[in-house]
């Protein structure tokens, strides 16, 4: 049966051009990078590439990249160090109701540690509001947290106002890029970002690779302890394949996002066009405009975010929910939440994200079958049933 992959932001294929050049480092440049004899030089360069790579991405520089086993373990190291590097300066941290868990859970751990956490909330579209941000900011904040653009929304933050704020009030600033990298330009100068986390199966590298950059003079130690790699903050034998790969992407990435960001907006905005005009009760989750060129995300009144997954799969196409439902909660999102949707909206969440490969047709085959299976759904509720009496429709 035809597959039609659309939950990028989930994870996505490891690119052909990256697979390739990561196979030698399996089987033929296979030495440890840090060692010292000469077999290892060729490991060490395709390392060093990698990281000045990802360096000039962000306007950084190669030394403030770091290299970690993924999103989370970055999101984990950029906290956990910066309240322990910190912590004798202020026990208060700044951070959004709208990240992700690896932040989230990080910051419930740190409560647990005697440090004052702030959840900014969130306007409709998902946004915060650096006013508000600012007036959160107390003498003894030691480190802001806001993600870039939101896993299940979309919606882009305002990184730059924010990365302003924290540097007038000399607080440190990270950012969880991890939906942004390689996916919409980024400059750590610039948007005065202090550390900043990615995740390379995010754009097209291998699973379990990722960064964090930290800006030179911040204070960050070691969060896994062990050996003298990547300068003595994080322990560990290199994954050189993985670094290798996830630079390949990166690099390709960034040579086509614009091209690729404009074509994936307007595949984008035409899904979002089809979906509201032909689906009542229907609505678009985030910011029309301020969003990441592969997000549409939705919620559909009278209809189980899990069901319509079902039935989407039936029809071969991969898609997300806002909700929690593979961990068997049937608790809504937070996301959702957070901007306002009351819970029995909320549930009927449908997360698309294009890729590199989707097509105008495959948009088409999905909106088709959309139509058809919020059709069969609300036939089958009582609460549409009650609804359509509600409004003398039946
Ligand atoms: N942060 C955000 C915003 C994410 O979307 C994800 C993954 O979905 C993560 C962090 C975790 O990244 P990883 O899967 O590489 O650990």
């Amino acid at each position: 049966m035809k597959r039609i992959y659309l939950d990028h932001a989930a994870t996505t294929k490891t690119r052909k051009e990256a697979v390739e050049a990561m196979l030698p480092y399996f089987t033929e440049c296979y030495a440890n990078p840090s060692a010292v004899y000469s077999f290892a030089g060729e490991a060490k360069r395709g390392v060093d590439e990698s990281r000045e790579a990802i360096a000039g991405i962000l306007g950084a520089k190669p030394e403030e990249i770091y290299f970690t086993g993924g999103g989370t373990e970055s999101d984990n190291w950029a906290l956990i160090a910066a309240a322990d590097a910190y912590g004798n300066k202020g026990k208060h941290i700044i951070t959004t109701k709208i990240e992700h868990h690896a932040i989230l859970h990080t910051c419930a751990y740190l409560e647990k540690k005697g440090f004052e956490v702030t959840y900014l909330d969130v306007d409709d579209l998902g946004l915060v509001d650096p006013a508000e941000l600012e007036k959160a900011v107390r003498p003894d904040t030691i480190l802001i947290s806001v993600m870039f653009a939101n896993n299940e929304i979309g919606t882009i933050e305002p990184i730059k106002e924010i990365g302003a704020i924290a540097k007038k009030h000399g607080v440190l600033f990270h950012t969880d890029a991890v939906q942004a990298f390689a996916h919409v330009p980024i400059d750590v100068d610039e948007m005065n970002i202090d550390m900043l986390s990615a995740s390379g199966h995010k754009f097209y590298g291998p699973n379990g690779v990722g960064f964090l950059y930290i800006r030179k003079g911040v204070k960050i130690r070691s969060y896994i302890h062990g050996g003298a790699q990547e300068r003595k903050r994080r322990a560990g034998t290199l994954n050189t394949p993985g670094i290798v790969g996830m630079g390949t992407a990166a690099r390709l990435a960034a040579s086509e996002m614009e091209q690729e960001g404009k074509r994936q907006c307007e595949l984008r905005d035409y899904l979002i066009d089809r979906v509201l005009k032909e689906i009542p009760h229907a609505r678009l989750n985030g910011d029309f405009k301020r969003r990441l060129p592969n997000n549409a995300s939705f919620c559909f009144r009278f209809i189980e975010g899990e069901s319509m997954l079902i039935n989407l799969d039936l029809a071969g196409i991969c898609a997300s929910s806002g909700s929690a439902c593979t961990s068997g909660s049937l608790d809504p999102s937070h996301v959702l939440l957070a901007i306002g949707l009351p819970h029995e909206i909320a549930h009927g969440s449908l997360r698309i994200t294009i890729g590199d490969e989707t097509t105008k047709e495959d948009l088409d085959y999905v909106v088709d079958k959309l139509v058809k299976i919020v059709e069969n759904l609300r036939a089958m509720s009582p609460l549409y049933e009650d609804f359509m009496k509600k409004n003398g429709k039946k």
